[in-house]
């Protein structure tokens, strides 16, 4: 099913706060040669202009509430008799508030890097995102960071993430000692070892062959290889399977190898579902979706750019391609390729590749992009928020205001909002308390219109589908508990779990849906 002769692969990096994804990411880009400029998105000529308020959130917390995308190649001389691989990186916010684009991220990358703190083990945020690749069956490798310190027993690790996950694991490689006695990582493919150097203690490409080991670490090393299963392309391209390298990002140990496993092992990019149909990435036709948007760097202006993710085709810059929402073709002139180094106006661009597409709103999270107007992909989904807050305005009459911006931050994935059938307070819904920050500083930098948020009587939501008759039925009797969403979607409201177990049980005729899939 995959494209076999794609060199692209597009990836993210999953993984819990501290684990050492930042470090992990530059040491990547350092293999690729390309220079690291910290990955946020600046727009063309214009890097230093004010930042908004949401991106002040940011500075403060210290944490990256945007992801970005960062490309980059490397020349792999044993692979297919010398390949260059184009990569493409997209980074997921690593804190540990979840915001609806974490999730979207995983949607449009085909495989992912999972990094597990050697001492720490599989933290709370590296398990969510790992059931959101999960659900679609996105291969993972694994890495076990900052082996350089004391850390767990490796079989303590891989164990857990055999348990924990419910995946099989197979090492690739093991540290000679963890913390003070570290003496590099044996790799397992050549049995040779990457040595530390230097005051630094780093791994500056050294290695040497395998010698003699102390009895009690031969026999880790030895049991480390036999005990689990071998390494199965097919089981890891299925999302049943992940390889484990060891290293340390900070001394630049399991890097390389870590690189070469994505190039010779990641799937290069998938089909992606359009209802029955499967888009392969060979089709003639560009077509892409959106996974992202990224909205007013300058409050002042209305500027966004959305992301898309190339499903087919080979993009040539001036194409027009049609917006699933918008129904009307537009000429893409100015799309954006993200190299490391900085953005880059793209001439042309494959099957896996990202694409930013500055635009004035008209581009929406979950849109399709083709050229004949002829598919929409599937399975891009809302997720049941987690958190539900009325909005309420210090300034009653800034009723408009307010709901065009509560309609345009929803559009762009920042929130989810429910208009409900009885009364006048609208609410919004998030996947993480990060969003509702961002929205009440967004609603006063950019729309002026200042707002707080209090407790809803509400615990979750859930699309409703049916018939007309059973939705009118069903909407006659639990008038209270119902919203339109952004698209006048049926949503029911729900107090507690045991609500929706509840209704579920009641109203079979009906679903419930956790996700709104677009
Ligand atoms: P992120 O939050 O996952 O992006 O993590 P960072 O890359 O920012 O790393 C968190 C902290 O761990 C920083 O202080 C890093 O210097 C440190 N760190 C990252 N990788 C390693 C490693 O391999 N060994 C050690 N000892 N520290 C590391």
């Amino acid at each position: 099913m995959a494209n076999t002769k794609s060199n692209r692969r597009t990836f993210a990096i999953i993984s819990h706060p501290d684990a050492g994804k930042t470090t992990l990411t530059e040491k990547l880009l350092l293999q690729g040669g390309a220079i690291h400029l910290a990955g946020e998105v600046k727009a063309r000529g214009q890097a230093r202009r004010a930042r908004s308020d949401w991106m002040k959130i940011e500075q403060q917390r210290g944490i990256s509430v945007t992801s970005s995308v960062m490309t980059f190649e490397k020349k792999f001389p044993d692979l297919n008799g010398g390949e260059t691989i184009t990569f493409n990186l997209l980074d997921t916010p690593g804190h540990e508030d979840f915001s609806e684009d974490t999730y979207r991220t995983l949607t449009a990358v085909d495989s992912a890097i999972m990094v597990i703190d050697a001492a720490k083990g599989i933290e709370p945020q590296t398990r969510k995102l790992f059931e959101v690749c999960r659900l679609r069956s996105v291969p993972i490798i694994t890495f076990v960071n900052k082996v350089d310190r004391e850390g767990r027993s490796i079989f303590e690790v891989l164990d857990e993430v055999a348990d924990a996950l419910a995946l099989d694991v197979s090492p690739q490689s093991a540290p000679l000692g963890m913390g003070g006695l570290f003496k590099g990582i044996l790799d397992f493919s050549d049995d040779t070892v990457a040595v530390p150097e230097g005051d630094s203690k780093e791994y500056l490409g050294k290695r040497e062959p395998l010698g003699e080991l102390p009895d009690d670490l031969a026999e880790e090393i030895e049991l480390a290889r036999i005990g689990y299963p071998e390494f199965d392309l097919e089981a890891y391209r299925h999302g049943d399977l992940t390889p484990v390298f060891f290293g340390s990002a900070l001394k630049n140990f399991g890097v390389e190898e870590l690189i070469t496993a994505i190039a010779e092992w990641a799937p290069p990019p998938r089909p992606q579902p359009a209802g029955e149909e499967q888009v392969s990435p060979d089709r003639d036709e560009v077509t892409g979706f959106i996974f992202k948007v990224q909205a007013n760097m300058d409050p002042n202006h209305r500027d966004r750019i959305a992301f898309m993710r190339q499903v087919s085709g080979t993009f040539k810059r001036g194409m027009k391609l049609t917006p699933s929402g918008l129904g009307k073709p537009i000429a893409i002139h100015s799309p954006i390729l993200f190299f490391a180094q900085d953005r880059e106006i793209a001439d042309t661009a494959e099957a896996g590749d990202i694409i930013g597409i500055p635009n004035h709103g008209t581009l929406r999270v979950g849109d399709t992009l083709s050229e004949k107007n002829d598919l929409r992909f599937t399975g891009l989904p809302n997720f049941a928020p987690e958190i539900l807050r009325r909005v309420i305005l210090k300034d009653p009459t800034k009723t408009k205001q307010l709901r065009k911006a509560l309609d345009d931050l929803s559009e762009e994935g920042v929130i989810q909002v429910f208009y409900p059938e009885i009364g006048a307070q609208w609410i919004v819904g998030v996947v993480g308390q990060l969003q509702l920050d961002v929205l009440v500083s967004r609603l006063e930098a950019e729309y002026k219109v200042g707002a707080h948020l209090e407790a809803s009587p509400f615990a979750t939501a859930r699309w409703l589908k049916g018939t007309e008759a059973a939705l009118k039925n069903f909407e006659d009797f639990n008038r209270s508990n119902l919203a339109r969403d952004r698209d006048g979607d049926l949503v029911f409201m729900a107090k507690s779990p045991w609500d929706v177990n509840y209704q579920v049980e009641k109203n079979p005729e009906l679903t419930f849906s956790a996700t709104k899939e677009r």
